[in-house]
């Protein structure tokens, strides 16, 4: 699977529940490849969710607003939601509340998948501003954006590697995410997925819920995820919570 950002388990176990019926639709965030402004989108072919696989850090839009057409319009009542930790808190608030307005919402959500998420970038000023004045690379030129080891790297179609520090990228942050603490790995959902604390091309996954288990494990039986138990290490990713928690107290 090119497209996927570390191991690929958030498409395999997605796709994996598509395939089987376990979910009838997902909500999560893509990008136009041309100009690599996000978009949230409603995917309900396997297909669909291999090829746009991958992360978008330029995210700004209102996933819960696909999640709105997935319900109400395209009348969908399996649905498993991907979202960055402060995505992943409002869509469980919404699972569980008792809201007269938010129950049809409440029902069709069956999974939510968190990514873990230290900040996300405003898109005109990382694209726009960085890249394509500072770098000289055109939206449509980047097949990848990744962020490993404190830089922003960016591949290129021709294959080549460029790389930003990501202090040289603050101004770039978006403003809310200064003030966003405590919630590295999203913990209100279902399953958090993140590339810290794996080896390069494998993902870490912290399986939350009986939900997550039962999802996981599907996908383990059909060969589409292979599990190595135990096989990461927290060290990071705790010293990561704690730095990120910092930053409201
Ligand atoms: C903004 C952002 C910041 C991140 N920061 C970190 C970090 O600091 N440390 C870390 O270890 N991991 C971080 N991640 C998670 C990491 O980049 C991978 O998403 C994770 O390792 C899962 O990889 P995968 O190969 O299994 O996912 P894939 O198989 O590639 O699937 C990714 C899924 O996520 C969806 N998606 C992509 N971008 C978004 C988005 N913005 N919102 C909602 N859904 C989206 C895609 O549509 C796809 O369904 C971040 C991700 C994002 C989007
Ligand atoms: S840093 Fe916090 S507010 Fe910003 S996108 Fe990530 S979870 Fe949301």
């Amino acid at each position: 699977m090119e497209r996927r950002q570390s191991g690929g388990a958030v498409t395999a176990i997605l796709a994996n529940a598509l395939e089987e019926g376990l979910i009838d639709a997902v909500v999560t965030v893509t990008a136009d490849p041309w100009t690599q402004r996000p978009q949230s989108v409603v995917i309900t072919k396997t297909e669909a969710l291999i090829t746009t696989a991958g992360s978008r850090y330029a995210w700004w839009v209102p996933t819960l607003a696909a999640l709105k057409s997935a319900v109400v319009t395209q009348k969908r009542e399996r649905i498993a939601i991907v979202g960055v930790p402060c995505v992943v808190s409002a869509a469980r608030m919404m699972q569980t509340s008792d809201h007269d307005l938010l129950r049809p919402f409440g029902r069709a959500i069956r999974l939510i998948v968190g990514l873990f998420c230290t900040e996300t970038f405003d898109y005109e000023l990382l694209i726009n501003d960085k890249i394509v004045r500072e770098l000289a690379i055109e939206p449509w030129q980047i097949a990848k954006l990744d962020v490993r080891g404190g830089k922003l790297i960016i591949e290129t179609t021709d294959h080549a590697v460029r790389e930003i520090p990501l202090d040289a990228l603050d101004d770039c942050v978006r403003r809310g995410c200064h003030a966003c603490g405590g919630d590295l790995t999203a913990v209100d959902a279902d399953i958090s997925a993140g590339s810290m604390g794996s080896p390069d091309n494998e993902t870490t996954l912290i399986i939350r819920t009986p939900a997550g288990v039962g999802f996981v494990d599907h996908a383990a039986e059909t060969g589409r995820l292979v599990p190595e138990e135990d096989a990461c290490s927290l060290e990071g990713i705790l010293s990561l919570s704690q730095k990120k928690s910092k930053r409201i107290h």
